[in-house]
């Protein structure tokens, strides 16, 4: 691993933070944010789970945001670095799943090469949280037996799709679009164009899981002009297949009866102590 001197407790965790709730942080991850010196967030982190961070934890934010890059993901790399051998414990904390659309791999590559020690806690990805809380499950018995996860988001510069949608028109499954939310015309366009049928269900999941949830349902065919009257934005994820249609009789999720501050009903330091 290279001649780089380590500090013996430096270490990064990446971690993921779940979609929106912090209910749905992995008791793992609520440890060692507890235990953290240094967290590095992203956009997509609930400012609730930051309160689980030590007075005097440093955080920073390394968010992006589509178009906006606040730190490039070069500078993120060496911040966690530098963090790490300064003998931190440093928490990375990623929405969702950190191995899913999330870039963690990219990072743990960039420690592994500096000789940084760090750990993987999986998180709950928005790409089954978000149809759950629609009522969605993204397998069903009889209806879709895979489940293909697919980011629509693409260089908006560059004409050609790079996502083969051929081959998952062809696949029979359920798809689930990440970063979905400003792709809907180009997905319906080209699942159509490959042979999916107009009347596939799909269903259009905005802010999972937090009292802001929108779960939308339409067709294939209609889903493009559907989004644009329904103003869909990011965050959401989008659904494509059979299984979408199950939000009409499985939709349980109520987000007005969501609490604005989720810890209300969980205090940070009881949450704490029990771990
Ligand atoms: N690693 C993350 C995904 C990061 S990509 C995960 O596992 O969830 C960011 C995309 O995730 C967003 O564009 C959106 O498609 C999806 N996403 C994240 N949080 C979401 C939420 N609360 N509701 C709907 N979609 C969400």
């Amino acid at each position: 691993m290279g001649d780089k001197i380590v500090s013996s407790d430096g270490r990064v965790y990446i971690v993921g933070a779940g979609p929106g709730d912090p209910e749905l942080l992995t008791l793992r991850a609520a440890r060692l944010l507890g235990e953290a010196g240094a967290v590095v967030y992203d956009r997509l982190v609930g400012a609730e789970i930051l309160e689980l961070c030590p007075p005097g934890c440093l955080r920073i934010f390394a968010g992006k945001s589509p178009g906006n890059h606040t730190m490039r993901q070069g500078e993120i790399n060496s911040l966690l670095i530098d963090l790490a051998q300064e003998g931190l414990s440093v928490v990375r904390l990623k929405g969702g799943d950190p191995f899913i659309f999330g870039r963690g791999g990219e990072e743990a590559q960039a420690l592994s090469q500096a000789g940084v020690p760090f750990e993987i806690v999986p998180g709950v990805t928005s790409a089954t949280a978000a149809p759950a809380y629609a009522g969605v499950p993204v397998t069903h018995r009889g209806l879709s037996s895979s489940v293909t996860f697919v980011t629509a988001h693409e260089d908006p510069a560059k004409p050609e799709t790079s996502v083969d949608y051929a081959h998952l028109a062809a696949g029979g499954g359920t798809l689930v679009f990440v970063m979905g939310a400003r792709s809907i015309g180009r997905i319906s366009r080209e699942l159509l164009r490959y042979g999916m049928t107009d009347e596939t269900p799909v269903a259009i999941v905005e802010n999972a899981t937090t009292g802001r949830q929108r779960a939308l349902r339409c067709t294939l065919a209609e889903a493009p002009s559907f989004a644009e009257r329904e103003e869909v934005a990011p965050p959401a994820v989008v659904v494509v297949g059979a299984v979408a249609a199950l939000a009409d009789e499985l939709a349980w999720f109520r987000p007005e009866e969501s609490p604005a501050s989720p810890w209300s009903r969980l205090q940070t330091q009881t949450l704490l102590e029990s771990i």
